[in-house]
Formats: C-alpha cells, structure tokens, sequence
C-alpha cells in the first residue's frame, strides 16, 4: 500500500520548507495549548479561544496544503516565510483582542517567537518591514479596543504595550537581518575555501580532491541515468630527464604552461585537473570512447606544439594519454586503473600518442570489484 509521507524525499530543498514547516506548525499547536489555559484561568473569551484554535488550524491546513502540491514553487519566496510570519502575527494579535487588559502583554513574547523565524531568510530590510507590520497591527488592535471595548481599556498601558513592542521588534528584526547577513557571508566563505580545497597551488587548475569529488559525481550520474563519461589520464613524457636538464623551477614553469595548453579546447562539461606531479586527469561527461579519443588527440596535438619562451623555446614537451569509458557498476578506481593501463601503453608504444583501454571491460568490472546496485 502506498504511504503519503509529509515530507517528500525527492526534492531536498521542498523536504528542508516541509521540516521547517512541521516546526513552525509545532510551536502553531503550543500556542493553541497557551490559549486553552489563558481560557481556563478566565482570562480569553470563548470566541476568542475559538478564533484563535480556526485561524491557527487554518494556516496550517491551507500553507501545507500549498507547499505539499508544490504551488509553492510559483512563488517569488517558495518557502513563504514572509506571508507566514504576517498570518501568525495576525492571528495572535486579533486574539489579543479577546484577552481581558490585565493579561493582553502575554501575547508580546508569542510575537517574538513568530518573528524568530525569519532569521532563516530574512535581511534587516525585510525583518524591519515585518517589524514594521507588527507595529501596525497592534495599532488596530488598540483601534478597535477604542471603538468596541472603550470601557475595559486602560489605553495608558495598552500606548505603552504598544511602544515596547515597537521597540522589541525592531531591535529583534536588526539583529536576526544581521544574523541572517552572517548566514550568508558564512556559506560564501564556506564555498570559497572548499574552493580552495580543490585548487592545485602551482598551476591553479583542480587537485586530486577535486578529480575525485567529479568521479564521483559522474559515476552517480551515470549509474542514475545511464549516462557516459571518459576519464584519461595524461603524463608528461620524460619529465625526468626536463627536470635534470633545466632544473626544477623550470620544470614548474613547463607545469604551469602544460595545464593552460591542455583546457584551452575543453569544453565546460569537461573536467580537467593535477593528479600529482606531471600526472593530470581528464574528465569528458557524456562522451563515447570516440568522442573522448578526438579531443585527447587535439590535446596532445597543443602541447606538441606549444613552446616555453621562459624555458627553452626550442623545448618540445610531449605528453602520452590513457584514455578509459567507465562501465556502469564499476568502481572509480577500476577505471582510472584502466585509464592507466591505457596510458602505459601509449608509453610502451613510444610516447606523445593517446591509447584506449579495449579489453573485455564488461567481465572485467564484474570480477575485480564489486557491482554498484
Ligand atoms: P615517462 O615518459 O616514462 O613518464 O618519464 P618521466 O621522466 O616523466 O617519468 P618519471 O615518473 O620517472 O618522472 C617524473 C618526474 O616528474 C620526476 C619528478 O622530478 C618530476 N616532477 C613531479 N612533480 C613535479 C613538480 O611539481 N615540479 C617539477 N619541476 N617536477 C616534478
Ligand atoms: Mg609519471
Ligand atoms: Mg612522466
């Protein structure tokens, strides 16, 4: 039989709204249970007991309903944090006006807590502007205390209510836009040092972490949706022998030209990075073995004929490719194992040429390591 959840897993920015809402809806309910002992101890009206049970049960039931059916997702705010936080406000304050004067300042800390949730989205100018609704709903509250309950308000205390509250909301909508302003810069300096974590130092192109970070994600995506990727691997040739003849910072310098011949072609699907010393990898998503075997070709052809103005510019660096198309279910490593196989070949045959793995894969991966389901 089928199970409705209520928070659907396919989509993990809806599954977040739909938790935070289950939150919001749990602090909704206690606020019920608040109002059942304002009642109990004689302090709300039963009309107001019953206003406020159906404006927060109603807020619930349409908000889920919309964010369940993803209409939502139409909206300029889906997580609709803002529209939310009004309704709340709304149904609070307009019950306030059921509560006897005495006991009217229990609901300021409720409101409070409504504004508590903004800090999830919201800048100081939208907290201010939610701060600023507040304001003015307590000021209709105390409009119709006048017209209707002019005699049982002490309109002394409730100006005063009224300016606390002022005062409270906008510090409080300062100081969760500032925390929301802190969210932010944290995620973009969280995104610029992972970065950074990636980042090869000498020749600024991705590392070995970010090469396997892409393997990874390619082999998700193809075990997914049978998509194809190539991975080749590329080693300079006679490194060595550069390296004793014009030193190592000369060998840095050839490093750092290499990595610029070789992505001056790729296109934007194709990952390109140091796998360690004069080892790089590349990796083509949705590329054939032939597809992948022409661009490895082109690539090798630019190094050829690239030339090192700092070096020598009659230095010619050549660079032999292992090329590999990954096989669903096998792991990451197996195909850069194959990739390798591939590459020592394009040595044994001489170097400055590109090599394909063609062996029976297929057995291959099923024998060596385990299938991914
Ligand atoms: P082959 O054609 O068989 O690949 O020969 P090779 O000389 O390139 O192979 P080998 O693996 O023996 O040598 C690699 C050399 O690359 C050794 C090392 O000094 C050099 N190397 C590795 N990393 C760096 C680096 O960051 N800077 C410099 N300058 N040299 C490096
Ligand atoms: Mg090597
Ligand atoms: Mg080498």
């Amino acid at each position: 039989m089928a199970v409705v959840s209520i928070v659907p897993d396919e989509k993990p920015r809806q599954a977040l709204r739909l938790r935070r809402f289950v939150l919001a809806s749990l602090a909704a309910l206690s606020v019920i249970v608040f109002m059942t002992l304002l009642y109990t101890g004689g302090y709300l009206r039963p009309e107001g007991l019953v206003w406020s049970i159906s404006g927060i049960l109603a807020c619930i039931v349409v908000f889920f309903a919309i964010l369940r059916s993803g209409l939502n997702l139409r909206l300029k705010d889906p997580s609709m944090t803002g529209i939310q936080m009004v309704s709340a406000m709304t149904v609070v304050t307009s019950t306030a006006f059921f509560i006897n004067s005495e006991a009217r300042d229990t609901v300021a800390p409720i409101l409070l807590m409504i504004f508590y949730f903004g800090i999830y989205r919201m800048d100081t100018r939208a907290m201010t502007r939610l701060a600023l609704v507040n304001i003015a709903l307590y000021g209709v509250l105390i409009a119709a205390l006048y017209v209707y309950q002019p005699h049982t308000t002490d309109f002394k205390l409730e100006f005063l209510r009224w300016g606390v509250l002022a005062l409270v909301s906008l510090w409080f909508g300062t100081i969760g836009g500032h925390v929301t302003q802190l969210r932010r810069e944290l995620a973009l300096r969280r995104a610029s040092i992972e970065a950074l974590l990636e980042r090869d130092d000498l020749t600024g192109v991705g590392n070995r972490r970010f090469l396997t970070h892409m393997l990874e994600q390619e082999k998700s995506r193809a075990n997914r949706s049978g998509t194809v990727f190539c991975v080749a691997m590329l080693d300079l040739d006679y490194f060595k022998k550069v390296n004793d003849t014009y030193g190592h910072a000369a060998g840095d310098e050839i490093l750092k030209v290499f990595a610029q011949v070789a992505q001056q072609d790729l296109r934007k699907i194709d990952y390109f990075g140091r796998y360690g010393g004069e080892e790089f990898m590349l990796i083509m998503s949705d590329t054939r073995l032939e597809g992948a075997q022409a661009t490895a070709e082109r690539l090798r052809a630019n190094v050829e004929s690239a030339r090192y103005k700092d070096v020598d510019p009659q230095l010619v660096q050549t660079v032999s490719i292992g090329i590999a198309e990954f096989q669903a279910g096998e792991t990451i490593e197996h195909v850069q194992l194959r990739a390798d196989k591939a590459m020592y070949k394009a040595k044994a045959r001489g170097r400055n040429r590109v090599e394909i793995e063609s062996s029976d894969v297929r057995s291959a991966a099923a024998g060596d390591s385990p299938r991914v389901a």
